[in-house]
């Protein structure tokens, strides 16, 4: 089977009736941009930058983070690099950063939060990043978002960095598209909202679905409902990819749920333009999806979308669609 796979290494990522989406990788440390390409990943849709940040007595400087994007950009080759801002806080603890403790780590002061209330922080990564912009295709993401007021406040700030690094002489790129994740519910629901002023949309389904079913994704007595296709995700996850589509926006998905063969056919039916997932799930999710039409998944939503558990849809996509 890994033979066979090998061949999709050099195709393009389309559907049988030449549909083209984009399959790309989950990064953490520069080093797994080489391994994303040796996965045949059409670019990096997630690189979790807190791993710059962990392990270590202290925060990693403007210049070490330069050229931690800049390698990144360079090993993609001018593909598509999507960088999400620090995401600490809750259950990514650093041992330099002593916060207040929290009875809710999940509902408390991370991500966004944290860097728009710690500036300074904040700055050094903003910098570091669009200095490196100009060594490759960077779009830039912030995580955790749930009002349009965090959104406007995240990137008016990235661009007061910018308009400071021209005024110091800095080069730095003209087309970066600066987008959110779309992982906490109150933001999937005014998607629409959000697709007028973000170039794009990423769903971060690991966070969604935890947040949105209330059970904790670390906590094994809750984990029979993290349910990546129960009714209430699958209507979110639509949503989202309607209202990027019908502002002219293009939507992706980070999270587990993109590489996951039950919910790639959904998926491709909902219209999702870009899978991000781990670099070994790339060519298996190439090849499932050069075996499917999107045109032809339309009847099989619309009887997905009646179907009323987790269970149920599961059944009707393992019967119908694998
Ligand atoms: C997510 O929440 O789906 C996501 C991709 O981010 P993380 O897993 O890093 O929280
Ligand atoms: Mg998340």
């Amino acid at each position: 089977e890994q033979a066979a796979l090998r061949a999709y290494i050099d195709q393009p990522s389309v559907d049988r009736d030449g549909h083209h989406v984009e399959i790309a990788g989950n990064i953490g440390r520069p080093d797994d941009a080489e391994v994303v390409r040796a996965n045949g990943g059409d670019g990096v849709g997630l690189f979790r930058t807190e791993f710059l940040y962990m392990d270590r007595n202290d925060f990693p400087s403007e210049e070490e983070q330069y050229i931690a994007y800049k390698t990144v950009l360079e090993k993609m080759e001018g593909r598509k690099t999507v960088v999400r801002t620090l995401d600490i806080g809750g259950d990514k603890e650093l041992s330099y950063l002593t916060l207040p403790e929290e009875m809710n780590p999940f509902l408390g002061y991370r991500a966004i939060r944290l860097c728009l209330e710690e500036r300074s922080l904040f700055r050094v990564q903003l910098r570091a990043l669009l200095r490196a912009s100009i060594h490759g295709d960077l779009k830039i993401m912030f995580p955790m978002i749930a009002t349009l007021d965090e959104f406007r406040t995240a990137k008016n700030f990235l661009m007061e960095v910018k308009a400071e690094l021209i005024e110091e002489g800095f080069e730095v790129s003209d087309d970066i598209e600066v987008g959110m994740m779309v992982e906490i519910p109150s933001a999937a629901v005014i998607a629409d909202l959000f697709a007028k002023e973000a170039d794009f949309l990423s769903i971060g389904t690991n966070d969604l679905i935890q947040y949105t079913l209330a059970a904790d994704r670390m906590n094994e007595k809750v984990s029979y409902l993290y349910q990546p296709y129960h009714p209430a995700i699958l209507r979110l996850v639509k949503n989202v990819i309607d209202a990027a589509h019908a502002n002219g926006k293009w939507v992706g998905m980070c999270g587990e749920m993109a590489g996951d063969e039950i919910a790639i056919p959904i998926l491709l039916g909902f219209g999702l333009d870009e899978f991000s997932m781990s670099a070994s799930s790339i060519l298996h999710a190439r090849a499932q999806i050069s075996k499917l039409s999107k045109a032809e998944m339309t009847k099989h939503i619309d009887h997905i979308l009646t179907l009323t558990t987790s269970a149920d849809i599961e059944n009707y996509v393992i019967e119908n669609l694998l």
